[in-house]
């Protein structure tokens, strides 16, 4: 749990007051570090209302709950975002081409040593060209990487929502049963399983 308003966590405390009824008992909250002054030399930056532990505990379940009836959504989410890193297209297409283009960038640079070595070419004629060249050759490198953790992303996500669908399946039919306890227990298996 992330504060919108500032963006540091909020944590869980129990206190003791009035409820419902009137009667005195413990209840749980959770709270923005933001508002403690003290963690912030006397100055807190946020003034984010805290909120009651069973409203914002229900409120997750339930979004771990839909989570589960339906793992697609976290997988509609993971490409959402893969997408917004690169913009699609043929990927293995553009790997083959960059890979061609890798490989004559290197003889190039290879011949252009030889020439420099032999004397075809003098220093002043060597120096800015290979330096073109290693800065293409950099670029290009670059862009073949990007396509790499683009296909291993793609992979793991379709592991990750395997993984995740395979768990949906068995805890789906206990969600309604479960008790505080087994609840938690979802929730954590359910992070792990998402890594
Ligand atoms: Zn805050």
């Amino acid at each position: 749990m992330v504060c919108r308003r500032c963006g540091y966590a909020f944590y869980g405390k129990m206190a003791r007051g009035r409820v419902g009824g009137g009667r005195t008992a413990a209840y749980g909250y959770y709270r923005c570090l933001g508002t403690d002054g003290h963690r912030f030399g006397g100055v807190a930056p946020c003034d984010n209302r805290s909120v009651r532990s069973d409203c914002l505990e229900l409120a997750v379940w339930n979004e771990i709950r839909a989570l589960l009836e339906d793992p697609q959504r976290l997988a509609a989410e993971y490409r959402r975002r893969l997408n917004e890193l690169h913009q699609g297209g043929d990927d293995r297409g553009q790997a083959v081409v960059l890979d061609r283009q890798i490989e004559g960038l290197r003889r190039g640079m290879g011949r252009l040593l030889d020439s420099y070595v032999e004397g075809v070419i003098d220093r002043d004629a060597f120096q800015p060209r290979i330096a073109g060249l290693k800065e293409r050759l950099a670029r290009m490198t670059a862009q073949r990487q990007a396509l790499t953790e683009a296909a291993e992303a793609e992979r793991s996500l379709a592991l990750v929502i395997g993984r995740m669908e395979d768990f949906a399946a068995k805890v789906h039919r206990r969600l309604d049963e479960l008790d505080w306890l087994g609840t938690r227990e979802i929730i954590r298996r359910a992070m792990a399983e998402t890594g």
